[in-house]
């Protein structure tokens, strides 16, 4: 197998650090060098989510983070407000409703992002509240499309529902403000943004979700928040967790505070934006409508006359480029291209090379150089040397 990059939207490119922290010997996840891991790990993260709320972290995929969330929230029967905007979403809408939740539908178009004042208006004609919760997804990484979480909060405003979010592939990327949002439950996984191997979920929880969890009925088990607090007030997880995927977290969290917060904002925007200026000069259009556009990855329309698997082989086998195609309804439709991960300029310059020529030899109409060096030129912004 050739060295691959990947450009997929999770799991990403882990610096070397990072993954010498999985061969640190094992220790005991109930003695002090564990605790002092996850202790390490859940401050560090209070910052990204905005919070001073406790941060739990869960031996889960985001997945797992995610139905712990609803599964601890609520009980059967009771009614909720869901607004996906892509694949992911829907999966929200599945946990909820493999719990026995009356999930209700706030419809959005693929590509668009959440309509606040859409969800304003639903939510104001709840006048008896009777919605016990809100679904939101701060980073639809399925469409590229991130929402504006700031004008959801504002729209939502002091309606009591407890609000869940799926931040899985957005936190981190951007500024996020639990506690000015007034958001319950925020979940984000190790494999996005954070740049640590998959393994780890971590979730924030407000006050007033632990004060509704006293009564909530779901019948759970593994994915319970409850009981995950219990343990983390002796530095612990319920359950054994991946050890040497927390170690890998902690030095991903070292490598993120390093960088600072601002200059990971920014080198996402600036990836995206690079690779958003590829697909205009190529004649590609993206699948994000602007104002919607995530910063972590980039769906693009198959281009004309492509075939969205065979780009995605040619790629893979011949370059040791690796991007994600469309899931479900959008599959063979959209090519995604993500911006997280240890990845330079280089890189990302590097994978635009190799998709356009790739696009060449299946046949797409496009001049040499005419995307890349559009994306070069925001690669190059910030920098005091051109790219090779
Ligand atoms: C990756 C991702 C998830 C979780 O996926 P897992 O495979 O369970 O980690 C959930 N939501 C979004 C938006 C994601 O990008």
């Amino acid at each position: 197998m050739i060295k691959q990059l990947l450009f997929i939207p999770g799991p990403v490119t882990c610096a070397p650090e990072v993954l010498a922290a999985l061969a640190r010997p094992l220790v005991d996840h109930r003695g002090p060098e564990f605790a002092a891991a996850l202790e390490r790990i859940t401050t560090g993260m209070q910052p990204l989510f905005g919070t001073s709320a406790e941060v739990l972290v869960l031996g889960a995929s985001g997945t797992g983070g995610l139905e712990a969330a609803v599964a601890s929230s609520f009980s059967p029967g009771q009614k909720i407000l869901a607004c996906p905007v892509g694949i992911f979403g829907k999966r929200l809408v599945a946990i909820a409703k493999t719990y026995g939740l009356a999930v209700e539908t706030l419809e959005t178009p693929l590509g668009h992002a959440l309509d606040a004042n859409a969800l304003g208006e639903r939510l104001r004609s709840d006048g008896a509240h009777e919605f016990a919760g809100i679904l939101l997804t701060h980073n639809e990484t399925s469409t590229g499309v991130q929402n504006e979480m700031a004008s959801l909060a504002a729209a939502i405003g002091d309606h009591p529902a407890t609000v869940v979010v799926d931040s899985v592939s957005g936190l981190g990327a951007t500024a996020f403000a639990m506690d000015a949002w007034r958001f319950d439950v925020v979940v984000t996984a190790s494999q996005k943004v954070l740049a640590a191997p998959p393994g780890l979920a971590v979730a924030a929880v407000s006050s007033r979700a632990w004060d509704r969890m006293a009564s909530a009925r779901i019948p759970r088990f593994y994915f319970d928040l409850q009981k995950a607090r219990e343990f983390a007030k002796q530095g612990q997880t319920p359950w054994t967790p991946p050890v040497s995927i927390a170690f890998a977290l902690e030095a991903a969290l070292e490598r993120y505070e390093t960088e600072t917060p601002a200059r990971v904002y920014a080198r996402h925007d600036r990836y995206a934006r690079a690779i958003r200026a590829f697909a205009a000069a190529a004649g590609i259009d993206v699948f994000s409508h602007p104002g919607a556009h995530s910063v972590t990855v980039v769906a693009m329309h198959a281009p004309k006359g492509c075939d969205v698997a065979a780009i995605r082989k040619e790629l893979r086998e011949e370059h040791g480029i690796v991007l994600g195609g469309g899931q479900a309804e959008l599959k063979g439709k959209i090519l995604r291209m993500g911006t997280m991960g240890d990845l330079g300029p280089a890189d990302v310059l590097r994978g635009l090379e190799a998709l356009e020529a790739v696009l060449r030899r299946q046949g797409f109409d496009v001049t040499p150089e005419t995307g890349t060096n559009a994306a070069r030129a925001v690669l190059e912004e910030h920098l005091t040397t051109a790219l090779r």
